[in-house]
């Protein structure tokens, strides 16, 4: 058999191995999106290269991929190198794409819960302590913990995104300090009532 367009030996589907290969390709790999939090600077899909893998077409084996990118404005300018078999031939082919990753802004689920206010349990430091009080729950929790605190005349009211963190905080005061605990209905989510947490502490 020989190549139908050439007349070289022919390798696969009537072509030669380089006129097969300039008709075949290993892999087509199109422009996309990406969504990036403006608060935390995370992506919505798990990463840049994780997402190429995805958008990735082929019926072609890949054996390895490696992804370089450029920032250009609010894209992502992206060469894709692919190795890997085009079937039927057996040798290993290298091919490269450069793609468009558009940048598109978003807000995260964490995010919109911090700059939103909301939060599940109150820790009301109270007492001669207080200020001891505040620096030891400064050390003990995490930073992104704390959506607000609101100084008191009688104290201060440390708001938390969730409970677990002022259970934990408040796990380890016990015993050192007094500690008085309550909750309060705050409303309604899909039927299921919501309570909100408060621990006074002196
Ligand atoms: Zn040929
Ligand atoms: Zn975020």
């Amino acid at each position: 058999m020989f190549c139908i367009k050439c007349g070289k030996t022919a390798v696969a589907n009537n072509f030669c191995k380089e006129c097969f290969l300039g008709s075949a390709h290993l892999f087509d790999l199109k422009d996309f999106e990406m969504h990036k939090c403006h608060g935390c600077g995370n992506f919505k899909e798990v990463s840049v290269q994780g997402q190429i893998e995805r958008e990735i077409k082929t019926k072609n084996k890949i054996t390895s991929c490696s992804v370089k990118t450029k920032k250009v404005g609010n894209r992502l300018v992206a060469t894709v190198t692919c190795s890997g078999f085009v079937s039927p031939l057996r040798n290993t082919v290298t091919e490269d794409k450069k793609i468009n990753i558009t940048i598109k802004k978003f807000m995260c689920k964490k995010c919109i819960e911090i700059s939103g206010g909301y939060y599940e349990a109150v820790i009301q430091v109270r007492g001669d302590k207080k200020d001891k009080l505040m620096n030891k729950l400064h050390k003990m929790l995490p930073q992104n913990a704390v959506t607000t605190v609101v100084p008191l005349k009688e104290g201060y009211d440390v708001r938390l995104r969730k409970r677990g963190y002022a259970s934990t905080a408040v796990s380890y005061l016990r015993g050192r300090f007094e500690v008085k605990q309550s909750y309060k209905l705050v409303g309604e989510k899909k039927g299921k009532k919501i309570y909100r947490n408060f621990y006074a502490i002196r």
